[in-house]
């Protein structure tokens, strides 16, 4: 692990890709350094198994063209939030010293990703006290930004991710094991079906509608992000 501007978090591998593919591949473009970090290996999956699952997720990062990808072990389908896990997560903050963190939101569907965002959550913000003492120099992210998976929920902001959105799509595609594939002999399952894939895509351009692109990414935050051109921020909107 190296140190990056932007630090992406998700309770399985795949997760990440669902959500944010196009910010990431847009913040690369943009010359930002960013990191992935998965905290189970998705083991309990209906489909592949967990080795499969490492090698497509080392091959949705290069696609994205993350500076990293590492996988924790706090075990899929109840993942652990205790000391342990939170002293893991403080030092891989204060070794990556990431800008912005991306996380689920702490409420969702599956109790992993409500988990996930709660202790990542959490371990950001103790990773910035001083007086608690680890190897490493305390350091805390700007914020912890929330990426929408099941339930919905109002919308802090949007970003545009028209021109990424084929490499996004690539990068979900690399998990060959999880998504539609009609020659496979795999147990169907809710992201296995073709409707699934569909959903990303209309999904996809529901909040690009809402900033007047073709595909957004939509982003919940606790405190309102500062605007600087409020004009430039509705570019677009003008019909
Ligand atoms: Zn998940």
């Amino acid at each position: 692990m190296n140190e990056v501007d932007l630090l992406f978090i998700s309770a399985h591998p795949d997760d990440t890709e669902l959500s944010c593919g196009g910010t990431i591949v847009r913040a690369v473009k943009d010359g930002l350094r960013v990191g992935l970090l998965d905290l189970t290996r998705g083991e309990m999956g209906t489909r592949g198994t967990p080795a499969i699952r490492k090698r497509e997720a080392s091959a949705s990062a290069r696609i994205l063209g993350a500076s990293f990808r590492e996988q924790l072990d706090f075990h899929d389908g109840g993942l652990l939030t205790g000391p342990d896990q939170e002293r893991e997560l403080i030092d891989i903050v204060r070794i990556t010293r990431p800008r912005l963190i991306f996380t689920p939101y702490p409420d969702d569907r599956h109790p992993d990703h409500t988990r996930a965002g709660r202790l990542v959550t959490e371990s950001s913000f103790y990773a910035g006290l001083k007086s608690l003492k680890t190897k490493y120099d305390a350091h805390r992210p700007q914020a912890t930004i929330y990426y929408i998976q099941n339930y919905q929920r109002p919308v802090s902001f949007v970003v545009d991710v028209t021109a990424a959105w084929k490499t996004k799509m690539r990068a979900i595609a690399a998990f060959k094991s999880q998504f539609h594939n009609p020659n496979s002999k795999e147990p169907q399952t809710f992201i296995a079906r073709p409707e699934f894939i569909e959903m990303i895509e209309a999904r996809g351009r529901h909040f690009g509608e809402f900033i007047g692109a073709r595909y957004g990414e939509a982003f919940v935050t606790k405190q309102p992000p500062r605007v600087d051109d409020v004009i430039a921020a509705y570019r677009g909107r003008e019909v």
